[in-house]
């Protein structure tokens, strides 16, 4: 049996859409094309800090990433980003730096992804959550896995070597799960994280552990945080989530058990929601929609059948 077979009924998923940006990675060891590339008129810059950039409202009400040519970026040599090129032959670069620039525009505010991610153009949402992931990566891997040495960065910020011992590190992606499991009566298991203020549930989720399958995730994950036994597991989509390196993969699974037994540790209670019994608690407010632009909302949509209410970002 199959759960979900109709992927054109799959939502859209914010920081996932076809971005219209060739990475070119072919390029990014070879400096004198990076060069020609960085003072080309046409070329397009921001600066990414802490995981925010600036962005800005245009007359037409978008919000747009605030990008600069190169030779009105802020100096740095060190800490540039090559992230590709769009069909019309713009290169884009991002500049990791310890604070924002101080003026771009009146307008220009910083933001980081889950605001922005919701707000920019599939485009600049996909230059943003590369360079984001990049940078995170960069801050957390400055000394060699192998010999303890300090790294530099190189190959246009997606290799960081060791001067030391010669090894190469590449940048991390960690693989998480994170499902909506439903039950024969077809309801939806919500949980509370304990950290999460009251009101807030979503799907669960969880790291996938070494030597793990991504579908053997699901099933330890559901069964460890909320006692609940899962059978068929359906991928349905993915989406970056550099906070600071995961990769959500997104299913949906079907229950084989009902009773619920929380662990207490990751999550402080969980329900079985019917559309009816959601849609109840969203109008009196006694459950808070989830973010925007996490997978989550949309695999909660993809089951209850419409759009959800408007969450907070977070
Ligand atoms: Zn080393």
């Amino acid at each position: 049996m199959t759960i979900w077979t109709d992927r054109t009924a799959v939502p859209n998923i914010s920081l996932t859409g076809v971005s219209g940006i060739d990475r070119a990675a072919h390029h990014r060891l070879d400096e004198a094309w990076l060069a020609a590339a960085w003072s080309h008129p046409t070329t397009r810059v921001f600066v990414v800090s802490g995981g925010q950039v600036l962005v800005d409202d245009t007359p037409d009400g978008r919000t747009e990433l605030v990008m600069t040519p190169s030779f009105e970026a802020p100096p740095t040599e060190t800490h540039r980003y090559f992230l590709g090129i769009d069909a019309d032959g713009v290169r884009y670069f991002a500049l990791q730096k310890d604070a924002l620039p101080g003026r771009m525009d009146q307008s220009a505010r910083p933001a980081g992804l889950r605001e922005a991610g919701a707000l920019l153009s599939e485009r600049e949402a996909a230059l943003m959550v590369h360079a984001v992931a990049l940078e995170n990566w960069q801050r957390l891997h400055r000394f060699c896995s192998r010999c303890g040495e300090r790294t530099v960065i190189a190959a246009a910020g997606h290799i960081r070597r060791c001067q030391a011992c010669g090894a190469e590190h590449y940048p991390r992606t960690d693989p998480a799960v994170i499902m909506l499991v439903t039950d024969e009566e077809d309801r939806a298991l919500l949980g509370r994280q304990v950290h999460w203020p009251e009101g807030r549930f979503s799907t669960l989720a969880g790291f996938v552990e070494p030597g793990e399958s991504i579908e053997q995730a699901v099933v330890r994950e559901v069964r460890e945080e909320a006692g609940v036994r899962v059978g068929e597991v359906e991928y349905v989509a993915s989406q970056p989530w550099p906070f600071p390196s995961s990769l959500m993969l997104g299913f949906m699974a079907r229950a084989v058990s009902a009773e619920i037994e929380v662990d207490g540790e990751e999550i402080h209670e969980a329900r079985w929601f019917s559309r009816d019994d959601l849609r109840a608690a969203f109008e009196s407010g006694e459950v808070l929609p989830p973010s925007g632009i996490s997978i989550a909302a949309r695999l909660i949509e993809l089951w209850y059948g419409k759009p959800l209410p408007a969450g907070v970002p977070r």
